[in-house]
């Protein structure tokens, strides 16, 4: 539950305002799952809400850990689908990478999640319970610094799950991120992008791949629905006053959008928007259809946006050892 949803079972049962708070407290910011353990509310309530209500989770199952530090969770669902989350240090970070769907629907060509088809989409309880899972083993002084929501899944997809969580994860009495500290990934579901813009100050990263119809509607099927033209434009429409930061995702693959030309169109189509891009090198999997790029292609589009004034990340690839890496999710055990 959210704390509005908390605060109205809390009116529901009679009690005052504040005790939404406390529970809210216990939940996410102490991770407390059992109500019997929260000490500052009456036994008498405790006892009457565990009657009612109970703390669900997820079941983590399998961590691996990569050379580069990158850990990768396996957790089960109540009904036994498996999703996968994904912990990445960086110098001054570390990154959660969270999933908002058992599978996906999109059928990215590039992604492995996208093959394995679509379950369903994820529960509150089942997106909160990976910030536990991952925090849980964590060292004495670690602390998870950022939230993506870009694992399995597509988030905009799963919307009013994703609202109710990241204002979870935002919120001063749960997890306490910074808004700009959480960033919610789409492939470009354009009507939910406007709302997005419109209801979260979270940031926004994109998910563009191609410079041009022919090639997006090929690597991303949901270009058919929703094409560059009208993307472009709902990106220029967004609100991007205040923190609210877009991040355009671009993974480079070899031989399909990997020339100047492309780093030349990419600049131009999003000449206004304020945006950073991030450049992410194909990771190869077993039957992939596609394969990485050469480096010296990567920086030659790297220096051509950063010539047309953009800030461009490349993204070394993390937890390629665990199939870890972007793209490289599909919620089942590697034998
Ligand atoms: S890249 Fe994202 S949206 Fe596309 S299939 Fe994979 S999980 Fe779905």
């Amino acid at each position: 539950m959210t704390y509005e949803e908390m605060l109205a079972e809390v009116s529901a049962l009679g009690e005052k305002p504040y005790r939404a708070k406390q529970l809210f407290a216990w939940v996410y910011k102490r991770g407390v799952d059992d109500i019997g353990a929260m000490t500052d509310v009456s036994l008498a309530l405790r006892e009457r809400m565990r009657d009612i209500y109970g703390i669900r989770g997820i079941r983590l199952i399998d961590a691996k850990t990569a050379p580069d530090g990158t850990r990768k969770f396996l957790s089960e669902l109540e009904d036994g689908n498996r999703i996968e989350s994904v912990l990445i240090p960086e110098t001054a970070r570390l990154t959660l990478c969270v999933s908002t769907q058992a599978g996906c629907a999109l059928g990215c060509r590039f992604c492995m999640t996208g093959a394995g088809g679509f379950m369903r989409n994820l529960r509150l309880s089942e997106m909160t319970g990976q910030v536990f899972a991952a925090g849980t083993p964590l060292a004495e002084g670690e602390r998870i610094t950022n939230v993506v929501l870009m694992g399995m899944g597509e988030p905009l997809a799963n919307y009013d799950n994703v609202i109710r969580f990241t204002g979870i994860l935002t919120d001063g009495n749960g997890f306490g991120f910074s808004h700009n500290k959480v960033t919610v990934s789409t492939a470009g579901l354009v009507p939910a992008i406007k709302r997005f813009g419109e209801e979260s100050n979270c940031a926004l990263a994109v998910s563009l791949n191609a410079t041009t119809d022919e090639v997006r509607d090929r690597i991303m099927p949901i270009n058919k629905k929703y094409p560059i033209k009208g993307l472009i434009a709902a990106l220029r429409a967004y609100p991007h006053a205040g923190k609210k930061h877009v991040t355009i995702e671009y993974v480079v693959l070899r031989d399909v959008n990997d020339s100047a030309e492309d780093a030349r169109r990419l600049a131009f189509l999003l000449r206004s928007i304020p945006c950073k891009v991030n450049l992410i090198p194909f990771n190869e999997f077993q039957g992939a259809a596609f394969k990485s790029p050469d480096n010296q292609r990567v920086s030659a589009m790297s220096r051509i946006l950063q010539d047309a004034g953009y800030t461009v990340i490349v993204r070394s690839s993390k937890g390629l050892e665990i199939q870890a890496a972007c793209g490289q999710l599909r919620g089942w055990r590697e034998e």
